[in-house]
């Protein structure tokens, strides 16, 4: 019987892709560049180019700049070489964050067209993607951005990204447009952490799945979710031999050597198909990455204010914050409200951490709420502040940490302004300023 039935699914799965390759957008399908789909003049989508014949077809469709939505390394020296510049900009599949729309907004403002947006596959994130983008370019209706979806042959099973698209609003135009990256990794390493927790969660997904492909989550692959995870501790790695303060911590250098080692490990056991090899690999990986954690989290970043070091002791906390960053930052105290020096300003400049130096946000997205504290509608960048529930006081609030060193930094609220209706209720005692000259 589970014989029967295992056939049974198989021939479901063949049925589907069958069913999956006849949606294919017919138009483009002689093409070289996977899913090439022309959304208006200005904005094409697809899959990532990879090869030189992928790269000429983009050129001679007159191509300046390419938008990646994937958390993937795109080839960056490859698209120099067709005149074409690289813009990162790394999206979920359940939602579209209003900084990627900020960000898709700055890009079609500021660099040459026409553009490419693609994600790795070039199906589901990338044409919401360029859905969005051709929104904001052209003011079209909710119905032709749909059109796009379908003709890219978009899941349903990615009901944000239709969401997202159907219901798309502009922002006003006071809104301050966020910085772009080339490679995400410009964030620095804090970004690159955040970027594989992402992908760690889809590799949890795939055990859960006994390391197939889940028909729920068509994009997410076992192949290309299991490179993408060995590629990022790579580039991990690339990153901490540039900088000395973690090149020279040769215990954080081999902890790092043996995640890539078992990242890779991982990779050869899933194509040979040995399920429990896999499923204990990954258990070395949590554990290596959880004992990496408790040393280097806390403190070990980049930053201009601060010098690098392990994680710090309560004691080495007291010794470099005053009593006020200690209480907010360690304790998860609150200053009274309308106290702090922040609570009012109007000085533009990035808000940094007072315990570790990590930016957290922009004086372009703080705003007067009236509530006593300073307020912000936006982080800096995805991953810069952590949410955690917080049920001290007797009810439910979202605390907000600095994702670098874990320090308290406040709470977030959905009362905020447009566009995203959130207001970060901060410390003024939790950050700095640095002011733009
Ligand atoms: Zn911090």
């Amino acid at each position: 019987m589970p014989t029967h039935f295992s056939r049974l699914s198989l021939l479901a799965l063949v049925l589907s892709f069958t069913w999956t390759c006849s949606e294919l957008p017919t138009e483009d399908s002689h093409s070289s560049v996977p899913f090439l789909l022309k959304v208006s003049e200005r904005i094409y989508t697809g899959g990532q180019p990879k090869t030189a014949g992928d790269f000429q077809e983009l050129q001679a469709l007159g191509i300046k700049t390419l938008v990646n939505v994937d958390g993937a390394r795109p080839d960056l020296s490859l698209a120099k070489s067709y005149d074409m510049s690289y813009v990162h900009i790394p999206m979920h599949y359940d939602t579209v964050e209003p900084i990627v729309l900020l960000s898709l907004q700055r890009v079609l403002q500021e660099r040459p067209g026409p553009f490419y947006i693609h994600c790795h596959h070039g199906k589901h994130r990338g044409p919401a993607a360029a859905a969005l983008a051709w929104r904001m370019d052209e003011d079209v209706s909710s119905e032709e951005a749909l059109s796009v979806l379908r003709r890219a042959g978009t899941s349903k099973n990615y009901p944000g990204l239709w969401r997202e698209v159907e219901g798309y609003q502009s922002f006003p135009s006071t809104v301050a447009l966020p910085p772009l990256f080339e490679v995400a990794e410009v964030g620095g390493f804090t970004r690159l952490m955040a970027e594989i927790d992402r992908t760690w969660d889809h590799v949890k997904m795939l055990k859960s799945h006994n390391w197939q492909g889940s028909s729920l989550h068509p994009d997410i692959q076992p192949q290309q979710e299991l490179s993408i995870f060995r590629q990022q501790f790579e580039d991990a790695e690339k990153l901490a031999k540039a900088n000395p303060a973690y090149s020279e911590d040769l215990d954080f250098m081999d902890s790092l050597g043996e995640v890539i080692a078992l990242s890779e490990e991982l990779e050869s056991a899933f194509q040979k198909k040995n399920v429990s090899r896999a499923d204990s690999i990954l258990n070395s990986i949590r554990q290596s990455c959880k004992e990496c954690h408790r040393s280097y989290r806390n403190g070990k970043i980049e930053t201009s204010m601060e010098p690098k070091s392990k994680k710090k002791t309560d004691a080495e906390w007291e010794m470099t914050l005053t009593p006020e960053q200690y209480h907010i930052l360690r304790e998860a105290g609150t200053e009274a409200p309308f106290t702090g020096k922040y609570t009012d300003t109007e000085k533009s400049g990035t808000y940094c951490c007072a315990g570790c130096g990590s930016e957290l946000f922009q004086s372009a997205h703080k705003f007067h709420s009236g509530c006593g504290w300073p307020s912000f509608y936006l982080p800096f960048h995805e991953g810069a502040v952590t949410e955690v529930e917080d049920l001290s006081h007797g009810s439910i609030r979202v605390e907000i940490q600095c994702t670098t060193c874990e320090g308290h930094l406040g709470h977030v609220f959905e009362d905020g302004p447009p566009p995203t209706g959130l207001r970060y209720c901060i410390n003024s005692g939790a950050i700095l300023l640095k002011e733009t000259p």
